[in-house]
């Protein structure tokens, strides 16, 4: 009897010490976010090392970047690249430390912004993006299509097949995602280069964290979910806070009939451009 009395005794007592600790340990939590002077002194006897650490300075890869996507209104000329970049007041000028072409290459400065970002975070990872091409107006497409058109591809007799040998790799007027100032092609523009060497480790540096700072690839390899479009671009890249909304917009407000104003461009209706090349994009970039 006598054993069972201390045996109770001894149960109590550790269940009150255990009582006690739980307290402690609640209280130590409870306090271990406020830093106080006596802490920064070593008198609180609860403190874990690690409230002492100075917290990581968050890296671009943490990116603060603001990605929510934003509701940006824009016209339809706006759509199809009859403006003027250069003095629009939401376009900026691309530094020379990012482009190839400096002085002619602008962007959306939201897009501008997220692509610093991921340039910094980029080079801290030993890689190199250059901006090689961003915003085409209808006047440069043009340029570009006609060229073509009367050019390198003028031998192909049916218009229609005419047209599909050019829109493999370039857009007609219109219809070009560079019109937006959301667009980008970056470092070379074959899909060779990232392929190889430095050019694949660039591409997968690419795929792993371009989407940290709103960035995705439209032009992907077609297959049964991607029939229709532009061939594989593993060089365009496409800023999709702003593009998603675009895209959306292009495709309530745009028509057939507006793309016009080229060679050739009779061939958009069998051609359904605005469906299979407006809308013929990697389905991971059709929302944010
Ligand atoms: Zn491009």
């Amino acid at each position: 009897m006598k054993h069972i009395n201390l045996l109770i005794l001894l149960i109590s007592f550790l269940w009150l010490g255990s009582c006690a600790e739980k307290n402690e340990s609640d209280r130590e939590q409870k306090t271990l976010p406020v830093h106080t002077a006596t802490e920064q002194n070593g008198e609180n006897r609860y403190a874990e090392p690690e409230i002492h650490k100075v917290p990581d300075t968050p890296s671009p890869k943490d990116t603060s970047i603001n990605l929510t996507p934003a509701a940006v209104k824009v016209s339809k000329a706006y759509l199809i690249g009859k403006f003027n970049y250069e003095t629009h007041p939401d376009f900026i000028k691309i530094e020379k430390i990012h482009t190839n072409k400096y002085g002619e290459a602008y962007l959306r400065k939201e897009a501008y912004e997220a692509f610093k970002k991921m340039y910094e975070a980029a080079s801290e990872d030993g890689i190199k993006l250059t901006i090689v091409s961003a915003t085409r107006d209808f006047d440069r497409q043009k340029e570009i299509w006609n060229r073509k058109w009367n050019g390198k591809y003028s031998h192909i007799q049916i218009p229609e097949k005419r047209a599909e040998a050019i829109l493999e790799y370039s857009a007609m007027p219109c219809i070009s995602r560079h019109h937006w100032g959301t667009d980008m092609d970056l470092n070379e523009l074959t899909n060779t280069h990232f392929e190889n060497g430095e050019g694949k480790k660039v591409y997968e540096w690419l795929t792993l964290h371009a989407h940290k700072y709103g960035f995705c690839q439209p032009y992907t390899p077609k297959n049964n979910e991607r029939p229709h479009g532009y061939n594989e671009e593993k060089w365009h890249w496409s800023f999709l806070p702003l593009a998603v909304s675009f895209l959306k917009q292009y495709q309530e407000t745009v028509s057939l009939n507006d793309v016009s104003g080229f060679d050739g461009a009779e061939v958009k209706t069998t051609l359904n451009v605005i469906e299979h090349y407006v809308g013929g994009i990697n389905k991971d970039c059709k929302e944010y």
